[in-house]
């Protein structure tokens, strides 16, 4: 069955980061755009070159390192904006220009100070000079929900006469209810001459914790590109979720009948990773990638688990990513295993790294026996920041790695009944912690580094 197919606009290193706390360097942008090539995100909006030298440099070093996906740089309608983001595209294979322009009454009159006319010349004439210099424009009416229908069908009729290619409508203030927003899109698609050339893209916010569902609802309504952020971060109450948007169409065929390019066993990595390089942490409670989303605790609960997950779960973690809880590092695959449990973790790594966090790893499982993904996170930031004794890790178990009993970062309590219901197709129930990596290697003082190479295959 052919479904439509749903471009997934990626924005976590745009509109995510600007949410407060959540900045990031060239390094940690880049790093963070590579795990969205991973996950199969169709374009990354890398930054908004002109607002600093740090944003053009990020637009300029993930534009020249990622090939596959399309590469957008924002820029306000206006010369200066769209020359800076042209510039910092010049490396990319598949460079987009993103223009907005607000559009709506109260941000005319009062944060732009000009006329109706005057912005639908400005919209215009912006997409017109960036068409000169790239093929894929797109553009967004700013606030577009606030603003004059008949107004805003005349803009994005203007930008589409002007050669856009992608026309997005933001739920900028996170304002609109679904069946508000998918009008919205229906009178676009009913009243606007060119429409069905272009894309329409939804880009909603979550001020009344409606930006999926307004999302979902655009695309019902013809929207064929979504923009989304890693942990719905992104301005004030944040983005609508990438995450999600992705699994409600996937659980969900029947009502969202709809595909995207995105390989789910990436989100929960790609989550780990933000959360941790913005060392904002995800709420316990977030569908799909929080540490509960999988846990379940109460009694009837778990007694429907053990029996038939299907009871209770509506998708595998494994499905998303989350570690399969049965993963166990022994002797023999532990290099393998860990290096697994890294990548789940949003690592990756050469070989020689990955021999050093080895080579300290085993040192570690040796001292505190069950080594849990905070400690390894601990681990990788370590070897990262080049601090490079061993005994220094070991030194100071007691204060950065704490005791194995402490709390799990991926509380299952179904877990704790374990073991022999198993249903192998259905991986969510029973067995050990996810979060823990269940390391008790049987580890004698034999050991050596060279052991280490013999593992690594
Ligand atoms: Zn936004």
């Amino acid at each position: 069955m052919d479904r439509p197919r749903i471009t997934i606009f990626d924005t976590t290193l745009r509109d995510g980061e600007q949410s407060p706390g959540c900045s990031m360097n060239v390094q940690e942008k880049l790093r963070l755009a590579q795990q969205l090539d991973r996950l199969g995100a169709d374009v990354i909006e890398a930054g908004f070159p002109i607002a600093s030298d740090g944003d053009f440099e990020a637009v300029q070093s993930i534009a020249a390192s990622l090939r596959r996906p399309i590469i957008a740089g924002l820029a306000r309608a206006c010369t200066g904006d769209v020359d800076r983001a042209w510039q910092a595209l010049q490396g990319a294979a598949r460079p987009r220009i993103h223009v907005f322009l607000a559009t709506s009454d109260i941000h005319l009159r009062y944060k732009l100070r000009i006329t109706r006319e005057k912005c639908l010349e400005q919209a215009r004439e912006a997409v017109r000079h960036a068409k000169s210099l790239c093929a894929d424009v797109e553009f967004s009416p700013e606030d577009a929900t606030r603003t004059d229908v008949a107004f805003l069908c005349q803009v994005v009729e203007a930008v589409i006469a002007a050669g856009a290619t992608t026309v997005n409508i933001p739920d900028t203030v996170g304002y609109s209810m679904p069946e508000e927003y998918s009008y919205l899109i229906r009178t676009l698609r009913e009243r606007v001459a060119g429409i069905d050339k272009v894309t329409i893209s939804t880009h909603c916010h979550n001020d009344l914790g409606l930006a999926v569902a307004n999302s979902l609802a655009g695309v019902q309504a013809g929207a064929r590109q979504v923009e989304c952020a890693i942990n719905g971060i992104g301005e004030r109450a944040g983005n609508a979720s990438l995450e999600e948007i992705v699994m409600a169409m996937r659980v969900r065929p029947d009502r969202y009948p709809y595909e995207t390019a995105i390989a789910g066993e990436h989100l929960y990595p790609s989550s780990q990773m933000l959360a941790e390089i913005t060392r904002v942490p995800v709420q316990p409670n977030k569908a799909i990638i929080g540490r509960n989303a999988f846990a379940h605790e109460a009694g009837i609960h778990q007694d429907g688990m053990l029996k038939n997950p299907l009871t209770y779960e509506i998708m595998t973690p494994q499905s998303v990513g989350v570690p399969d809880s049965r993963l166990v590092l022994g002797k023999h695959s532990g290099r393998h295993a860990l290096a697994l449990r890294c990548e789940q973790l949003g690592h990756q790594f050469e070989r020689r790294e990955l021999d050093e966090i080895y080579r300290r790893f085993v040192v570690l499982a040796d001292r505190i026996k069950k080594v849990q993904d905070s400690h390894l996170l601990e681990l990788i930031q370590d070897v990262a920041s080049g601090n490079v004794s061993s005994s220094d890790v070991t030194g100071r178990q007691g204060k950065k790695f704490p005791p194995a009993a402490a709390t799990l970062p991926f509380p299952r309590a179904v877990s704790a009944a374990a073991g022999a219901n198993a249903n192998d197709s259905h991986p969510a129930q029973i067995s050990g912690s996810a979060g823990q990596a269940s390391v008790s290697i049987p580890f004698t003082d034999h050991h050596s580094e060279q052991e280490d190479y013999l593992w690594g295959v």
